[in-house]
């Protein structure tokens, strides 16, 4: 494993990329959007920077990573890549049109990981050459931070596509968790559901941000409360999943609160957007309800 391509240069696609070229690894980074790219590196440099500062990581593996990571809105530079990480927008149609684009300019032996949140495996890697190819690897908000890697496997993942990813998992310094290819696979199907719920809450009036947030927090010991890490994940990421869920397992309990629903639709979608729960565009974080 040499070269890895990363399709979608936002949020995920720039932390995957980011630890790529600091475990070693030449790194072929493709948006849609030409203004994600100059962006997504620029914030690459910024957050090996505050590691260097830190004294995590020396300034020359940080000259070294920037040097290894190349951009380009062209498929064929992924012509010699070992291994392609699919991270666009959450939307199966976008997933799929990629995968239309990125399979004829593939080696016969690259492997394509999905990085989606929520979307069977099994069915992405069916819209391609090579379904035994094909894995999840699924990469925790914010990447360089976050220990964990859900590994799934498709019906068709073959066993070397399987062990070639857990062997990379580690080399990334990340801890794999194998999930079975279900809606959401674990973390999501437990994590999300219980941010919906958050907004319920908000929506029925039991509480408003601050006191929601702070209640999981205190309560409950978690680090970031449910409303404020739905603004991190992005509101429009938490609601596809939730419709995978209530899609994918026919159970109204998974049914989307339909003020998620409105926020996504207001483009309210979270720290990404500058307003979301709370809105950022001050120094500090402002609940707007
Ligand atoms: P994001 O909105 O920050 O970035 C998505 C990027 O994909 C954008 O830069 C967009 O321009 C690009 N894109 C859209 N259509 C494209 C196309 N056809 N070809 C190439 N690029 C395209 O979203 P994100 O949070 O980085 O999420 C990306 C993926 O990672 C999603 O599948 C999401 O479910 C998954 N994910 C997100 C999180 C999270 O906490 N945000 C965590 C784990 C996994």
């Amino acid at each position: 494993m040499k070269t890895i391509g990363i399709i979608g240069a936002g949020q995920m696609g720039s932390g995957i990329a980011h630890v790529c070229a600091l475990a070693g690894l030449d790194v072929r980074l493709l948006d849609a959007n030409a203004e994600a790219l100059p962006k997504a590196v620029a914030g690459i440099d910024k957050n090996i920077e505050r590691q260097v500062q830190r004294g995590k990581v020396k300034a020359e593996d940080k000259a070294a990573a920037l040097k290894r990571i190349s951009t380009s809105a062209d498929y064929a530079s992924f012509g010699d890549c070992d291994l392609v990480i699919e991270a666009a927008t959450e939307n199966e149609a976008v997933k799929r049109e990629v995968f239309k684009k990125l399979c004829p300019v593939l080696k016969p032996e690259a492997l394509i990981a999905s990085n989606t949140s929520s979307i069977s495996i099994t069915r992405l890697a069916a819209t391609t050459d090579r379904p035994a190819k094909f894995i999840g690897m699924h990469f925790m908000n914010p990447v360089p931070l976050m220990q964990l890697v859900e590994i799934i496997r498709g019906i068709v993942t073959d066993d070397k596509t399987f062990e070639i990813i857990k062997a990379l998992t580690a080399k990334l310094g990340k801890t794999a968790a194998v999930a079975e290819d279900f809606p959401a696979f674990i973390v999501n199907r437990i994590l999300l559901p219980m941010i919906n719920e958050s907004v319920y809450t908000l929506y029925e009036g039991v509480g408003n941000v601050e006191s929601i947030d702070t209640a999981m927090k205190l309560g409950a010991n978690h680090p970031m409360g449910p409303l404020e890490l739905a603004d991190f994940i992005g509101l429009d990421t938490c609601l596809a999943v939730m419709h995978v869920l209530y899609d994918g397992l026919a159970d109204s309990k998974y049914r989307p609160c339909p003020l998620l629903v409105k926020y996504v639709e207001a483009g309210w979608l979270g720290r990404k957007t500058k307003r979301g729960f709370y809105d950022y565009a001050g120094e500090k974080p402002v609940p707007t309800r």
